[in-house]
């Protein structure tokens, strides 16, 4: 299969194969983990830590869980990964803030004997990174362009439609994998002239979002609304990447007196499913932090009896240097309509569907 540096093609996947990571003796149940997370740049991150503090602690293992700050998130990041090697960590499981910036720090974890699981974000550039572990990222890209069009049919059942897009940040690998995915939905329809962008701004280049900052997605929503939609204009659709960047779209929109258009998400966050409720986010993608945080402990378990622990997928993250072992988990698509179900097992979700 032809893979491209740091993105996906889900298609085609092989079942479970041999992996480079593993760790043939094991180590100690009550040995130490280290977890570094990146700011709190959406509820899921804010649950992981908390997920993983806990469940880390019952399976018997000591746990460091650490997030980068919010302002210098690449230095503090690598700062607290060598600490965490300098503290004899036997596996360190990283939601990179940076995909690029931390092959040294996988290096000298590799280097000390310990394990890294790349968490949520692939971590690029590096021969040392052992497994991945995520919702699969391209398959959310999918969902959201899928979801953006079928939106836009319930309030137009034909095109042309306009919309605009808009992608998350540039230092984090998946936003270059989301918007990968919205996009094998979409071209084919921008080709066919039955989806119009608006403002024309198509390249990922205009459409990142900094940092994945709600007030960086205002800005520029508000921007495009005074430059391509006065007069009248309809604005159709919005691919937005997250939960946090739509609601930041809606507000611009509002704030403008416009009628708020589809407009997608991602992560469940709880101000968004009230938005779905509500009537206004049209979609959301559900990624069960709890799941994807208790398989990454059981890959910890696996490895600390001197297994491998299980992937299966072999083919999808190319990360510049290697395909890299992975689980992958299935990301759920959510709207108004199948919300109660999606959310069902959700203790903090469910009543807000009622
Ligand atoms: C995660 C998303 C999240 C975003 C911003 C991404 O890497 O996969 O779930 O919305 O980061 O925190």
């Amino acid at each position: 299969a032809l893979l491209t540096v740091g993105t996906a093609c889900s298609n085609d996947r092989e079942g479970s194969g041999s992996d480079s990571g593993g760790n043939a003796k094991g180590f100690a149940k009550d040995a130490l983990v280290g977890v570094a997370l990146p700011a709190k740049t959406s509820e899921n991150w804010v649950l992981a830590g908390d997920l993983f503090t806990h469940d880390l602690k019952t399976a018997g293992f000591k746990a460091d869980v650490a997030y980068a700050g919010a302002s210098t998130t690449v230095a503090d990041q690598q700062e607290q990964i060598s600490s965490m090697v300098t503290k004899g960590a036997k596996v360190i499981v990283i939601g990179a803030t940076d995909a690029s910036q931390l092959s040294t720090q996988v290096a000298q974890a590799k280097q000390a004997g310990a394990t890294v699981i790349a968490y949520d974000r692939l971590i690029t550039n590096t021969p040392d990174l052992d497994y991945y572990i995520a919702f699969d990222n391209y398959k959310v890209g999918r969902l959201q362009g899928q979801a953006l069009l079928d939106g836009m049919k319930t309030k137009k059942p034909q095109g042309p439609w306009t919309i605009e897009l808009f992608s998350g940040s540039p230092d984090d690998n998946n936003s270059k994998v989301f918007f990968g995915g919205a996009m094998s939905v979409l071209q084919p329809l921008i080709d066919k002239g039955d989806i119009v962008i608006g403002s024309g701004q198509k390249d990922i280049k205009q459409t990142a979002i900094q940092g994945w900052k709600a007030e960086n997605a205002q800005q520029r929503m508000d921007s495009l609304l005074t430059s391509t939609y006065t007069g009248g204009k309809t604005l159709d659709g919005v691919l937005s990447p997250n939960d946090t960047l739509a609601r930041a779209i809606i507000t611009s929109v509002k704030s403008a007196g416009k009628p708020v258009p589809i407009v997608t998400g991602q992560d469940s966050e709880v101000e968004s499913v009230k938005s779905i409720m509500a009537g206004e986010q049209y979609s959301t993608i559900n990624k069960d932090t709890r799941k994807l945080v208790a398989q990454t402990v059981e890959m910890v378990k696996a490895l600390q009896k001197g297994g491998k622990p299980q992937i299966n997928d072999t083919r999808s993250y190319n990360n510049g240097v290697k395909v890299v072992p992975s689980y992958l988990l299935p990301p759920v698509i959510v709207t108004k309509e199948n919300a109660a179900e999606a959310y069902a097992s959700d203790p903090k979700l469910a009543p807000l569907t009622k």
